[in-house]
């Protein structure tokens, strides 16, 4: 690991201030679990580390009637265990508790995920000059791609976001408070996330010297569920992730919200799908049609095809368990 100069700033303000105008050079420090493992693999090589850890109003989640706001600093397991969390967004309460595994919820928090970098090997491998670290070639596309995305149009880096929580967040209609030299501002999480193709891009839309405080989910009453296919049950990501979000009014499903995770460079909002499902039942032929519905559109690439039927079987079984039916998948 390359030296750095370690700072502890009491204050939002001190924070943004010790960082840079560039990517690179300084970076944020939350519970680490993602930080640590880049400057242990040379990816990132800051000079200095701005830790968020004595920052006060970066922790805790606060409940009104109209929303829930949880600040960035709060731990994926504090996510997880939240009793409204777990009463009005079981899909985020779902999504956060099956993170890596207990160390890593833990230690995690929400920004720290929401910011995480990419999984991607080549991108993850020091010696690789991929796109993302200032070569001019996404190895990807011709290599290894088998946990790359398959909707792969316009793409010129096949990276996948690898947040669970973002498609739930998305699916629930949420927004981050971010603060910066300038201010604050509000980033609805539908327009967070950005597919970087340059070592001056990252994963999502944040300027190098700006931060998430927390984000806000409105509290709609929707009925929402993340599901999310696992090759291992912990320690990995998900292959393939759908989270939806509806209302649900005399047995008909408004204001669908279908989203995907892990098949694209940022969340995939399959609009399609959830046009095919608005003002429906949901049943078993309804969640399947929108499934199908979900996969219109996917380019894999030479070793990912099985994604398209597993994104097929995520958005099903996300619409039943959000509709409550009994989850005849699990024996
Ligand atoms: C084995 C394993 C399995 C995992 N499985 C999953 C999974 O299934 N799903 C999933 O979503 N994640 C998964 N993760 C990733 C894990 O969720 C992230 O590592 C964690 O959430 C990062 O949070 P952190 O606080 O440790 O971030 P850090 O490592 O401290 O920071 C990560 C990045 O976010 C930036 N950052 C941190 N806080 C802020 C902020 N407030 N504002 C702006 N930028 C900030 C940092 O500068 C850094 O670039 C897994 C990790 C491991 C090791």
């Amino acid at each position: 690991m390359k030296n750095f100069t370690y700072y502890r700033p009491l204050t939002a303000e001190q924070a943004v201030a010790l960082l840079d105008d560039k990517w690179g050079t300084a970076e944020l420090l939350a519970g680490g679990t993602d930080l640590l493992d880049l400057q242990k693999e040379y990816i990132a090589q800051p000079d200095k580390i701005v830790s968020l850890r004595d920052v006060r109003s970066l922790s805790g989640i606060r409940a009104t009637p109209q929303n829930l706001t949880i600040a960035a600093g709060t731990t994926l397991a504090e996510i997880a265990a939240h009793r409204d969390v777990r009463r009005l967004f079981p899909a985020l309460a779902a999504a956060a508790g099956d993170i890596g595994g207990p160390q890593i919820r833990n230690m995690g928090t929400l920004g720290g995920n929401l910011c995480q970098r990419n999984r991607c090997w080549y991108f993850r491998d020091e010696h690789t000059p991929c796109l993302l670290k200032g070569g001019d070639k996404c190895f990807a596309i011709d290599g290894e791609n088998r946990y790359h995305a398959i909707f792969t149009q316009g793409h010129k880096c096949v990276i996948v976001n690898p947040s669970t929580l973002a498609p739930v967040l998305i699916a629930l209609g949420a927004q981050a408070d971010v603060f910066g030299p300038k201010g604050s501002r509000k980033i609805s999480l539908a327009e967070f996330f950005h597919a970087p193709s340059s070592a001056s891009e990252r994963e999502h839309v944040l300027a190098p010297n700006e931060m998430v405080m927390a984000v806000t989910v409105p509290a709609a009453g929707a009925k929402n569920a993340s599901y999310e296919v696992r090759h291992k049950q912990s320690y990995d990501w998900p292959l393939v992730q759908a989270a939806v979000a509806f209302q649900y009014d005399n047995q008909r499903a408004k204001n669908v919200r279908i989203v995907l995770g892990h098949v694209a460079p940022v969340p995939h909002v399959a609009a399609v799908a959830a046009k095919v499902l608005e003002g429906k039942e949901v049943t078993e032929a309804t969640a399947s049609a929108a499934g199908e519905a979900a996969t219109e559109g996917a380019m894999p690439l030479s070793q990912n095809a099985y994604k398209v039927k597993l994104v097929a079987v995520a958005v099903k079984r996300a619409l039943l368990t959000a509709a409550g039916h009994k989850k005849y998948w699990e024996v």
